[in-house]
């Protein structure tokens, strides 16, 4: 089925902001869009197009540039220096991009930007063309930004309770470490807060997350802004299974040991292996790395860890010969098929937003032990409203130690409490399941979105 408009096929073009938990979501959903027979034109910055590890997709993919082609954020003098070059050579070079493809055969009807890149609608209308937002975080921490934004929620914070429309009272802690640490990283809290800057002009705002996930607070968003939700935009294979070859993600910042951990995860019991991961980004406190490296071994369960090439030299000093009976450590997993093998039985993670709805997606029980941007967000939410995991406690260093992770990791593992997570999990699997199957919520969104793209 094709969907035409004006003549042509109707044609996304898809802007991500270039890291992997931005990447993923927005891969993701070109297919969706593709499935529903629109043109789907992934665009990615040049220093990305030329370090990722593509795997073979469908999906067409162009670039445009941030200012530094040859080594992309860490070629820039500051966070700073970056995000001015990618909004000013960005805004040049996709506006050549959508120049190029109007004298082409299919132009270019609607762009998808990614929430941290608000200029981009601005080159959307400036050649007439649909807007529309991508919001990757879940709605609840959208919504916390979005008060910042408007002046509701006063930073830096002084109330003890803060109560906001269509969220659960939180405690300072459970904000964005942005907002609860005030002053902290300045330039990624422009961007976030940011991202609300000219949200009310977007034809429509696209929230990665699905509604029986996050019901109030989408329907209170939805009041004030045209607000759809459209996740979990994970691989179909793991979900509806309607698209077929749909795997992977496609795009990867890091090659993923896959052989090496799969041939692993086969030899383990069922359900007897943690999992460990904080993305792609975070980095650890030495001290932390340590109590949490003591704390697996003391739980006395196999374990695989991903600790990325540049956090590598935080790991204590002959821990992983020590335990290479019990455990395996890799730079880089494919994190959803060790996710969805039977013998994982528990995720210790930072719960970032996309491994977040990875787990849930996957039914598998969260150990949360965030570290900064919206992840103490999602870690209240995950234990304490969606009860499929536990938030380890941190000590008055604000680190986890070895005993929080070692108890934690056996609640989930062995205790009763555990059986609860695990029930929930699957609970939260079927839902996230049926939101993009045939007829769900995200699925209708999705449907409606591309039926006003082509009528409108
Ligand atoms: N991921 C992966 N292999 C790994 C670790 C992570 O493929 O070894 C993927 C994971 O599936 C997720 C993304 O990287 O889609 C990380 O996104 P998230 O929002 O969880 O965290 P971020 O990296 O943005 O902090």
């Amino acid at each position: 089925m094709e969907m035409e408009k004006n003549g042509h096929r109707a044609h996304c073009l898809v802007l991500t902001y270039p890291a992997q938990g931005h990447i993923n979501p927005m891969m993701e959903f070109c297919k969706r869009l593709q499935h529903k027979g629109v043109k789907v034109t992934f665009v990615i910055t040049n220093f990305i197009s030329k370090t990722m590890h593509k795997e073979a997709s469908s999906i067409a993919l162009e670039t445009i540039s941030d200012g530094y082609d040859e080594g992309g954020l860490a070629q820039a003098e500051s966070i700073y220096a970056y995000e001015e070059s990618f909004r000013r050579v960005g805004s040049q070079t996709l506006t050549q991009l959508i120049e190029k493809l109007s004298s082409s055969s299919s132009p270019v009807d609607c762009v998808v930007y990614d929430s941290l890149l608000p200029w981009a609608l601005d080159i959307a209308k400036s050649f007439g063309l649909l807007g529309a937002v991508f919001l990757t975080q879940s709605c609840a921490v959208d919504n916390i930004y979005y008060h910042v934004h408007k002046g509701a929620l006063k930073l830096p914070l002084s109330e003890t309770e803060i109560l906001l429309p269509g969220s659960p009272p939180l405690q300072p802690q459970d904000l964005p470490s942005f907002i609860s640490d005030f002053g902290s990283y300045p330039v990624y809290y422009d961007m976030l807060v940011g991202q609300f800057s000219n949200i009310d002009k977007a034809d429509w705002v696209l929230v990665n997350t699905f509604y029986e996930l996050e019901q109030e607070v989408v329907d209170w968003m939805a009041k004030i802004l045209p607000l759809r939700t459209i996740g979990p935009t994970i691989p179909s294979m793991f979900l509806d299974n309607r698209i077929e070859d749909d795997k992977e993600y496609g795009l990867s910042i890091f090659k993923p040991n896959t052989d090496t951990c799969m041939k692993w995860l086969n030899d383990r019991p069922n359900g007897s292996v943690v999992y460990v991961s904080f993305g792609s980004m975070a980095a650890l406190e030495v001290e932390q790395m340590a109590e949490l490296a003591w704390g697996l071994r003391m739980s006395n369960s196999y374990f695989l860890w991903v600790v990325r090439a540049s956090e590598e030299a935080k790991l204590p000093k002959n821990f992983v010969e020590e335990t290479s009976e019990k455990g395996l450590v890799v730079r880089w997993c494919p994190q959803l098929e060790v996710l969805t093998h039977e013998s994982v039985g528990c995720f210790v993670t930072h719960c970032g937003w996309n491994s977040t709805l990875e787990a849930l997606s996957c039914g598998v029980p969260m150990v949360a032990v965030p570290q900064w941007t919206d992840q103490p967000t999602n870690a209240k939410y995950i234990m304490d409203f969606w009860k499929m995991g536990l938030k380890a406690p941190v000590d008055e260093k604000g680190l986890v130690s070895r005993e929080a992770a070692e108890h934690c990791i056996k609640e989930i593992m062995e205790g009763e409490r555990g059986k609860e997570i695990r029930k929930n999990a699957l609970k939260w699997r079927k839902l996230a399941k049926e939101a993009v199957d045939e007829g769900g919520s995200s699925d209708k969104n999705i449907e409606e979105f591309v039926a006003k793209l082509v009528h409108s």
